[in-house]
């Protein structure tokens, strides 16, 4: 069992399998130009499977792969195909662009659930803001995830002035269809451009949609970071993610490896184990990963703790998002 000084069981391994992505989304992404990572330096797919098979014979659930843009890595095949001998729930954070390539192998790995990143259902603001013009590619893979009952979860981070004019048209895409629209509230990472004045809360994501629709909360299960509602009459749901105004940190069993193969115990924590390193040294990873572990702070890496309106983003200490893997 893999716990902290709090007394949390960590049972969720997040795998970043890359810091590389086929798209440009300006809050993910550094704000200067940016050396994606090497092959030779990210986790192989063997050392991607040893370190995750330690996690798992630690008792580990669940493991999210994600990046960067997981499936862009020329090797994901395999990775996903080992990973889904493993014991756990094995989901995956996607931008969605190759889904159809990559349906066989995800079905194959024993993947139920799929989230995908989409912020707007406006072509033109979609290529403002990834820089890429495939707006209908991703809406054409997320109905053939569909159609082959996958569970898809959509997750749009609500950025004020920008897309939060939306809010109303993503409920009403839940009408007809069993998506569940996650809310993300915007967070600050190395070089995003975060401004507390782009923020756009949890209660202003509720207010806006109690204005149109009757929303029932729904009761979230123990580890969960999002807040579930629902809306008689309607197919699917929706979910809001407060890391900045309310967040989950008390019940948190996140654990997050890098695609170079660093653990971090927070997605805000300012420090990182080089797991990879040890691995590759045939030295004992595990004291590494239960030291880690038990180090965590009790709250948003220590880092966030001001209320977001007063945070000095220049004095956080981390990654940018795309190198961390959300
Ligand atoms: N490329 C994949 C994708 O876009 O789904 C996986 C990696 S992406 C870093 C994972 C999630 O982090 C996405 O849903 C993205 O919207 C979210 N994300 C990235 N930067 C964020 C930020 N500054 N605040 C909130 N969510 C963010
Ligand atoms: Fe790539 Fe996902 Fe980051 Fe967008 S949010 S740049 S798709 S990793």
């Amino acid at each position: 069992m893999i716990a902290d000084s709090f007394g949390r069981v960590h049972d969720y391994l997040r795998i970043s399998l890359t810091d590389n992505c086929n798209f440009r989304c300006f809050y993910c992404m550094p704000e200067e130009e940016y050396d994606f990572t090497p092959a030779s330096r990210l986790m192989q797919p063997a050392e991607v499977l040893a370190l995750a098979k330690i996690f798992v014979e630690q008792g580990v659930k669940k493991i999210r792969l994600t990046g960067g843009e997981p499936l862009v890595r020329k090797d994901a095949a395999e990775i996903i195909s080992a990973l889904g001998k493993l014991p756990v729930e094995l989901v995956i954070t996607t931008n969605g662009t190759r889904i159809a390539e990559m349906l066989p192998v995800l079905i194959e790995a024993g993947i139920k659930t799929v989230n995908i990143s989409l912020d707007t259902l406006q072509p033109e603001k979609f290529f403002m803001i990834t820089r890429r013009d495939v707006f209908h590619q991703v809406r054409s893979n997320i109905e053939l995830l569909l159609q082959h009952k996958i569970v898809v979860k959509i997750n749009m981070v609500v950025m004020k002035g920008l897309n939060d004019g939306e809010i109303k048209d993503f409920i009403n895409w839940t009408k007809h269809n069993p998506i569940q629209i996650r809310f993300i509230e915007f967070m600050p990472f190395t070089g995003n451009k975060w401004t507390s004045n782009k923020m756009f809360s949890l209660q202003e994501i509720l207010d806006v949609v109690e204005k149109s629709f009757v929303v029932l909360p729904v009761e979230s299960s123990p580890n969960d970071t999002a807040k579930h509602f629902m809306i008689p009459g309607h197919e699917g749901s929706f979910a809001i993610i407060s890391t900045m105004t309310a967040p989950f940190c008390s019940t948190c069993n996140r654990m997050r490896l890098t695609a170079d193969g660093k653990l971090k115990n927070c997605l805000f924590s300012d420090g990182e184990t080089d797991l990879l390193h040890a691995l590759r040294n045939k030295e004992d990873v595990l004291p590494l990963i239960m030291s880690s572990i038990w180090s965590k702070k009790k709250e948003l890496g220590g880092q966030l703790v001001a209320n977001f309106e007063n945070l000095d983003t220049e004095a956080i200490k981390n990654r940018s998002m795309i190198t961390i893997g959300g």
